[in-house]
């Protein structure tokens, strides 16, 4: 285990940016990113999800000196002309649709011209209310959030709206003028997460259908673009998401799906179901470059 201040020395000599330039990733390295705290939030049950301000701007700009940052068209291309990748390309992803990534990350994004796919629950946009799990969070603590996951859709429809404090709330979603807005940067596309961000897997196959056709059909009449992206709610595979869903995702035309199984998406892995790497508030611009350079290599690594 190293420490981080040896690993910020290594980040600042440069060390890690040497390495990563003989080290080719055995597939995409999908980061999965929630919301953008400010630097000074103070700290809320889930706020661990929320990666700081400076944090991303850190990253944004190692990922631009150290990677290949690539779109899903990109890899949509490579694909379809049986080309490969570039040898460390990082495709970055958003869940849910929180309003700090347009105003807290698109701005990192558009200075180092990187491309990221935003997934947006479109319930709490269209209606302005917070998601459940942080409603729920901030009534009864992030624990009630865990065990809320074996509920049913019924149980979650029941539970109160609720609606964000104020316009910087930490946890206000986009409003649909700012996902149009979003949507009209240049390297972002969005893609569906649902409606109402229930687990997909503990609600009925009708409920699953119409939270993964309307979600799209929603967000493709707001932005008037076409979706074909889909991350499944909290994405544990066979735990929030099972083979009927997939197929669910499969029928309504997506051609790519994004789980939070651990590790990178590799060549063999089914294209609707892609791995990724969760961002957590823990993860400085040093101990993102370990990870791409050295620990996410390791054998049976999982973090
Ligand atoms: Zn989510």
């Amino acid at each position: 285990m190293i420490q981080g201040a040896v690993k910020r020395a290594l980040l600042g000599l440069g060390h890690y940016a040497r390495r990563l330039r003989h080290v080719e990733f055995p597939g995409v390295a999908v980061l999965c990113y929630h919301g953008i705290d400010a630097d000074d939030a103070t700290a809320a049950p889930l706020s661990m999800l929320h990666v700081r301000e400076s944090d991303f701007a850190a990253h944004c700009r190692l990922l631009r000196e150290a990677c290949d940052p690539i779109s899903l068209d990109d890899w949509r291309a490579a694909l379809a002309e049986g080309r490969p990748l570039p040898p460390r390309a990082v495709l970055i992803t958003f869940d849910d649709g929180y309003r700090s990534v347009l105003t807290r990350a698109a701005p990192s994004l558009s200075r180092y011209g990187l491309p990221a796919v935003l997934f947006v629950s479109t319930g709490p946009v269209e209606q302005q209310r917070l998601f459940w799990f942080d409603a729920l969070a901030r009534e009864k603590g992030a624990a009630a959030v865990e065990a809320a996951k074996t509920w049913t859709a019924e149980e979650w429809r029941a539970l109160e709206p609720r609606a964000p404090g104020a316009a910087d709330d930490p946890g206000a979603p986009l409003t649909i003028e700012e996902l149009k807005r979003l949507a009209s940067q240049p390297g972002i596309e969005i893609g569906a997460h649902g409606i109402s961000h229930c687990i997909l897997a503990r609600a009925p196959l009708a409920d699953q259908r119409r939270e993964i056709e309307e979600g799209k059909g929603a967000l493709e009449a707001w932005t008037g673009g076409r979706v074909r992206a889909f991350a499944y709610p909290n994405g544990r595979p066979g735990t929030d998401y099972d083979a009927a869903t997939v197929a669910l995702v499969a029928s309504a035309g997506f051609d790519h799906g994004f789980s939070t199984r651990t590790g990178f998406a590799r060549p063999n892995e089914p294209a609707l179901e892609r791995s990724r790497f969760l961002m957590l508030a823990s993860v400085s611009a040093q101990e993102l470059a370990h990870r791409l350079a050295y620990s996410w290599h390791a054998p049976g690594s999982a973090s």
